[in-house]
């Protein structure tokens, strides 16, 4: 399952971010996934479940955010949604576009830490 190798690199790269702040375990850790990233946010959170068990994530909570596909039309100068499944015409002018200006996404954008008492 390509979520769960996914889900393992978002459980290391949180666990580094939380490390590296000095913090111990996380408490969330939230991504953006654009809606062309190719990852089901189903299958993404049911691997979160297995990637975390026995790390500092392992109570972590994981927030995703999806991202609209947008792409950009030059004739109109202006963006639009490509909707599901993608269709790269402008429904303006009816033009294709080339230009992909959201919906790849796939990154951490925010990791909570547990407090470390003093
Ligand atoms: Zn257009």
């Amino acid at each position: 399952m390509h979520e769960l190798s996914i889900a393992t690199a978002i459980v290391e790269q949180a666990g580094e971010i939380a490390r590296a702040d000095g913090a111990g375990d996380v408490s969330s850790v939230t991504v953006r996934v654009g809606e062309l990233a190719g990852v089901v946010p189903d299958a993404l959170h049911f691997a979160f479940e297995v990637a975390r068990d026995g790390t500092a994530l392992a109570a972590a909570r994981l927030v995703v955010e999806r991202v609209p596909a947008q792409a950009w039309c030059g004739e109109c100068a202006e963006e639009f949604a490509l909707g599901m499944p993608p269709f790269f015409w402008c429904p303006r002018c009816d033009r294709p576009s080339r230009e992909l200006r959201s919906g790849r996404e796939l990154e951490i954008t925010g990791v909570e830490a547990v407090p470390v008492p003093p």
